[in-house]
């Protein structure tokens, strides 16, 4: 990543850039405006420009833009992408916007199925037993992130994208909070009973449809993705992931064999966290088993161990899950795990070898899928990620203003660095495209297509999928970092320490990067 901003993790050259754009654009703008249009009716705008992308937007939209009625822009998703995005709208973008006279006014709406991120950088850690990474710090509220913001327009609604229509620009949302429910009555104005109703303490907010269909006039997708475990990622709320792991934590502590199935980093980390923490009391100078140590297998898929990482640290994380008293199988796939098959509560564990496992807990780390099950087919590539720009981050065949950015966009390598890398990215090209469409508005005979035409695109440079840590041990683990081998320790260091947990109310707060340097205030 090229330099890291000081205070956000973001790229600083590409804010830079896009503040002197649009100061020179409100300069050149001033003079062409005056002319009152009605956005639900205004005509077919000019050709687009020859270079750049499709900024070619329709400028009708089912909002009006007014004072009352704001434009949305819609952000889904709360976790590391969706909040460095929320934030940079509201922190910079916002300001930058209403650059004419006819400019319409915005909202932003941040949509998530959860109230908290859950950390799942720390989950191989968080799984094994309650109090190894403490609850707050695992799961950490969203809104309150949102309070320095106060006085900006924005709303936050705990809901699940649930289908989107990239014709008419709206999202279908299911509300799951009946704060939800209030909070979306709030924000709409097109029903004065409705409103009646919101503006009464009294008033029942059942009355709202649980359902709600939300038009954007820009949207950002950030749904992430989900791990097949609900121990390892969000699967909606962050209560059901408090309640999975509060059911492992107790068949763990009684279990007497434990399956963990796959070999990349959270597969190794997990079994290396299990290992360490119930098997060994003590862990230097010298490690002391319990008496009856727990039965743990790791089954790989693979003939190696992290098949990512270049063999010598595959080797190295092998031989330190050896160590530990970890069995390893390599070349053996999960055909199936039936869990409680005979009611006592046992994992039958299929293989494709045509042996089974019976044993009292069983750990998928086999990988994510994409939370894009809303967007339409065509909208998503054949893994189910959605069809990404990997140059601009626009979800070009969705119209115009629609970006997606972190696990969930095609381009993406699902590392939390992935997204950081695309937040400038988004947050310029969405602003041009926003100004593009003021201009339009304020001139919309084509007197401001020279001005549109300068609006430049800022480019996403994909990341060298070269750095990876994996803390395997308590005091070690293996790494790459920009390619180079890094020594156990400093693997423990980096992350095994506390899983850098204290980086979280960056996250939150101000949408930084956890990985960034120097450090911010939040820590
Ligand atoms: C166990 C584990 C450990 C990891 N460790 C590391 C690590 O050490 N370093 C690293 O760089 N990466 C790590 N990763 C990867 C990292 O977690 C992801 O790259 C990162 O979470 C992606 O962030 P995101 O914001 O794109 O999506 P996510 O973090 O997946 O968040 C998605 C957000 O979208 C919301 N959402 C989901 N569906 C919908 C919907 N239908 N409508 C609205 N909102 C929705 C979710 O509630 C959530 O708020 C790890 C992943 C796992 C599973």
């Amino acid at each position: 990543m090229a330099n890291i901003d000081r205070d956000s993790g973001l790229s600083a050259p590409s804010r830079e850039t896009n503040y002197s754009e649009h100061e020179k654009l409100l300069n050149t703008t001033a003079a062409v405006q005056a002319q009152s249009v009605d956005n639900n009716t205004f005509p077919a705008v000019n050709p687009p420009p020859k270079t750049g992308h499709t900024r070619t937007g329709s400028v009708t939209t089912n909002v009006s833009g007014t004072l009352n009625q704001p434009l949305n822009i819609v952000v889904l998703g709360a976790s590391f992408a969706g909040l460095s995005i929320a934030h940079a709208f509201l922190d910079t973008t916002l300001a930058q916007l209403r650059t004419t006279s006819a400019a319409p006014n915005y909202r932003l709406i941040l949509i998530s199925p959860s109230t908290h991120i859950y950390w799942n950088i720390g989950a191989p850690r968080a799984l094994v037993a309650l109090g190894l990474i403490k609850q707050d710090d695992l799961f950490i509220p969203i809104e309150p992130g949102f309070q320095r913001h106060k006085g900006r327009p924005y709303t936050i609604i705990q809901g699940r994208a649930i289908t989107w229509d990239s014709n008419a620009r709206t999202v279908e949302v299911e509300l799951l909070s009946s704060a939800a429910e209030k909070r979306y009555s709030q924000l709409s104005t097109t029903s004065s009973a409705q409103k009646r109703r919101s503006d009464n303490p009294l008033s029942p907010v059942s009355d709202a449809p649980r359902t709600q269909t939300v038009p954007y006039h820009a949207l950002i997708i950030a749904t992430g993705s989900s791990a097949h475990s609900n121990l390892l990622s969000l699967h909606g709320p962050h209560t059901d992931t408090i309640a999975a792991l509060t059911a492992i934590h107790s068949k763990l502590a009684t279990a007497k064999s434990i399956v963990v199935c796959g070999g990349g980093t959270s597969g190794i980390e997990t079994a290396g966290q299990l290992a360490t923490y119930l098997n060994y009391t003590r862990h230097w100078p010298v490690r002391r088993l319990i008496a009856s140590p727990k039965k743990i297998i790791l089954l790989t898929g693979s003939d190696r161990c992290l098949p990512t990482f270049p063999l010598k640290q595959s080797k190295k994380a092998e031989r330190k899950l050896q160590s530990l008293g970890v069995d390893i199988r390599h070349n053996v796939r999960v055909t199936s795990a039936k869990e409680d098959f005979d009611l006592t509560g046992q994992v039958k564990v299929e293989l494709d070898d045509d042996t089974t496992l019976i044993v009292d807990a069983y750990i998928p780390c086999t990988g994510v899928s994409p939370n894009a099950a809303f967007a339409p087919p065509a909208l998503r590539d054949e893994e189910g990620y959605v069809k990404t720009n990997a140059a601009t981050c626009r979800v070009d065949e969705a119209g115009s203003r629609v970006y997606a950015l972190g696990d969930v966009a095609s381009f993406s390598q699902n590392y939390t660095l992935d997204a950081y890398a695309a937040v400038p990215v988004v947050q310029a090209n969405l602003l041009n495209d926003l100004v593009a469409h003021e201009l339009r508005l304020a001139s919309p005979y084509g007197g401001n297509q020279d001005a549109i035409d300068a609006l430049k695109d800022e480019i996403y440079v994909r990341r060298d999928k070269d750095s990876q840590l994996c803390p395997v041990t308590r005091f070690g683990g293996v790494g790459v970092l920009t390619g180079l081998a890094l020594p156990s320790l400093m693997v423990h260091k980096m992350k095994g320490s506390d899983y850098r947990v204290r980086k979280a109310a960056r996250v939150v707060v101000d949408g930084g990067n956890p990985y960034a340097k120097p450090f911010s205030k939040y820590e």
